[in-house]
């Protein structure tokens, strides 16, 4: 399983799944502000656990997504999609993985501005 946690260890997740080949780094309106490193899981994998109105969410535009915070200490944990059309996709921030070395895992760029396609 794989762990993460915020800085202050208020939000944590649970991910049953395996790390992926590679994290996308993707320069959207969105992500490149928030400056995550993307894996992507169902969302029935992926467990939340943070207390009640512990933690802060963010959606803007089209609202397709909806991007979490710590409300204590600010760290992008996640991105959850409220999109019906697209239900089955979890955005995590691998940045705040606790049990897996990133620095060893491929990172990708995601041209989420213009083309929709990975630049490498
Ligand atoms: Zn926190």
């Amino acid at each position: 399983m794989i762990e993460a946690a915020c800085l202050c260890g208020n939000l944590k997740l649970q991910i049953d799944g395996e790390v992926p080949a590679a994290l996308t780094s993707c320069n959207c309106t969105s992500c490149r502000r928030y400056a995550g490193l993307m894996a992507y899981f169902h969302p029935s994998k992926v467990r939340v656990v943070a207390g009640a109105g512990s933690t802060h969410e963010y959606s803007w535009g089209d609202k397709l997504l909806a991007f979490v915070r710590c409300g204590e200490c600010g760290c992008f944990s996640h991105w959850r999609s409220l999109d019906p059309g697209q239900p089955d996709r979890l955005g995590v921030n691998a940045r705040l993985f606790t049990n897996v070395d990133i620095g060893k895992v491929r990172i990708r760029r995601f041209d989420g501005a213009e083309t929709w396609k990975y630049l490498d």
